[in-house]
C-alpha cells in the first residue's frame, strides 16, 4: 500500500514502452511470464528448495543438467562468493548460478529461508539462484496470471467479494505492465515486497484465481491511452487525496474524490495523543526553514484534505508530518490540550487513488469492477492490454 511513494514517474518511458510491447507480444502468443525476486527484503544465506508438484531439472552455470526426484529437497548455501548445491541423491557441487526448471503443467515448489518455513506458501514456474553481495538472489519466473492472482490475494486486505477481487486484479495487472522495467538492471522485473507489489506465491483462494482469470489481460488506461499509476490505500477517511499532496506530480485521474462508501469502516478514523514539545519539535524539524509554532497557536482543523499544516510561522506538508510521526494518515486535525497535542485523523494510508475499504463496500452494494475503478480514478477506461498496439486484439487469448 506504500506503493508509488517517491517514485520517479517520468523516467524510463522508452524502456517501459519497449518492455510493455515485448510482454504484450508474449501475452498474445500465450507464454507471458514475469521475473519476480523473492524474499527481496531479506538477505538469505541458505535456502531449501522442495518440489511440491511436477518434475524439476537443475541447470548449472556451465550447462550441466541434473534431474530431481519428486519431493527431493535441494539445499543452497553461500560458498566463497559462489553457491553450494546439495540434493540428497546427488553429489554436491559449486556453481555461480543454478536454474531449476519445471516441466509440464502445474509445477509447484516451496522454499525454506534460513531455517524458516513458510507454511501454506508455494510458487509456480522456474526459479534461479545467484550469489550477490553476500546474499542469495532468488528469482522466480512465473506465468503472469499466477503472479496477478497472488498479488491480488496478498494486497487485497480483508475484502472477500468477487467484484472487489476483480478490481484488485485489474490494478495489480496495470501496475505490473507499467513497472516491468523497475528492476531490469538487477536481472528481474519486480520484487516481491511493497517497493513493487507484495507477492507471497500463488493464490490459495479459488475465488481470487477466478477473479484474475475473469479479468484476463484487462488494465486501466488514462484518457491519453497510457497505463495509469494505480495507487491505492486502505481507507481514505471520506475523501481521497490529490496525488500532488503526497508525491511531486499531479495526475488527472488521481484527484480528490469524495467517498461516501468507507464511512464507519474499520480504518475510517484514528486518534493519537503526543506531548506538546514533541509536536513543536517535529514541526520545526520538518519545516524547510526551521520555523516552529507556539503551542497556543498550534491548533489546526482539517475539514477537507489540505496540502500543508500552517500555524504560527510554520508551514509543513501534512504528508511530511505523517511520515515523521508514523501516523496512520495525513488527514488529521491538531488540538492542543494542556501539555499534550491530540491528533484526530481519518483514513489509513497515503489516501491517493482507490480506497480499499470503500471499494469493498461498493462491491457489496452491487457495483461491478469497472464502476468501482471509474469512481476512484476519474476519466480512465478499462481495456485489454493488447489495445496498446493499434489493430491487435488479444482478448481471445
Ligand atoms: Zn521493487
Ligand atoms: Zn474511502
Amino acid at each position: 500500500m506504500r506503493r508509488g511513494e517517491g517514485e520517479k514517474r517520468r523516467g524510463g518511458e522508452i524502456l517501459k514502452t519497449v518492455a510493455a510491447l515485448v510482454l504484450i507480444m508474449l501475452s498474445i502468443s500465450g507464454s507471458a511470464q514475469v521475473k519476480v525476486r523473492l524474499f527481496a527484503d531479506r538477505k538469505p544465506e541458505s535456502v531449501i528448495f522442495s518440489v511440491l508438484h511436477g518434475r524439476y531439472e537443475m541447470t548449472t552455470a556451465d550447462g550441466a543438467r541434473i534431474s530431481l526426484n519428486q519431493g527431493e529437497p535441494v539445499m543452497i548455501t553461500k560458498y566463497n562468493g559462489s553457491l553450494a548445491f546439495k540434493a540428497r541423491s546427488q553429489p554436491g557441487f559449486i556453481s555461480d548460478s543454478v536454474v531449476l526448471s519445471g516441466s509440464g503443467e502445474g509445477c509447484l515448489f516451496s522454499l525454506t529461508i534460513d531455517g524458516e518455513r513458510f507454511q501454506g506458501r508455494s510458487w509456480s514456474g522456474d526459479i534461479s539462484f545467484i550469489p550477490d553481495l553476500g546474499t542469495i538472489v532468488i528469482v522466480n519466473t512465473c506465468p503472469i496470471e499466477d503472479y496477478i492472482a497472488g498479488v491480488t490475494q496478498a494486497e487485497g486486505g480483508d475484502g472477500r467479494h468477487s467484484e472487489y477481487f476483480r478490481t484488485q486484479a485489474v490494478i495489480a495487472r496495470t501496475y505490473m505492465y507499467s513497472h516491468m522495467d523497475r528492476h531490469t538492471g538487477d536481472g528481474y522485473n519486480l520484487c516481491d515486497n511493497t517497493h513493487c507489489q507484495v507477492y507471497f506465491g500463488i493464490a490459495s483462494l479459488q475465488s481470487v484465481r477466478k477473479a484474475a482469470a475473469e479479468t484476463h489481460g484487462m488494465v486501466i488506461f488514462d484518457s491519453g491511452r497510457k497505463l495509469i499509476m494505480p495507487a491505492f490505500h486502505s481507507n481514505c477517511g471520506g475523501e481521497t487525496s490529490p496525488a500532488e499532496f503526497v508525491w511531486l506530480s499531479p495526475a488527472p485521474y488521481l484527484k480528490r474524490v469524495v467517498d461516501p462508501y468507507c464511512s464507519g469502516t474499520r480504518n475510517y478514523s484514528w486518534q493519537k495523543t503526543i506531548p506538546a514539545d514533541q509536536w513543536i519539535r517535529t514541526v520545526r524539524e520538518a519545516d524547510h526553514q526551521g520555523r516552529s509554532v507556539a503551542i497556543g497557536e498550534a491548533g489546526f482543523v482539517q475539514k477537507t484534505r489540505m496540502a500543508e499544516y500552517r500555524a504560527g510561522k510554520a508551514s509543513v506538508p501534512f504528508s511530511d508530518l505523517r511520515n515523521a510521526l508514523g501516523l496512520r494518515s495525513a488527514f488529521f486535525s491538531v488540538y492542543p490540550q494542556g501539555n499534550n497535542v491530540v491528533l484526530k485523523g481519518r483514513g489509513y494510508g497515503h489516501g491517493v487513488g482507490l480506497c480499499q475499504q470503500g471499494a469493498m463496500v461498493m462491491a457489496s452494494k452491487g457495483f461491478d469492477f469497472r464502476k468501482i475503478i471509474a469512481f476512484y480514478y476519474p476519466g480512465v477506461t478499462v481495456r485489454d492490454i493488447a489495445d496498446t498496439i493499434p489493430g491487435v486484439n488479444a482478448s481471445g487469448n
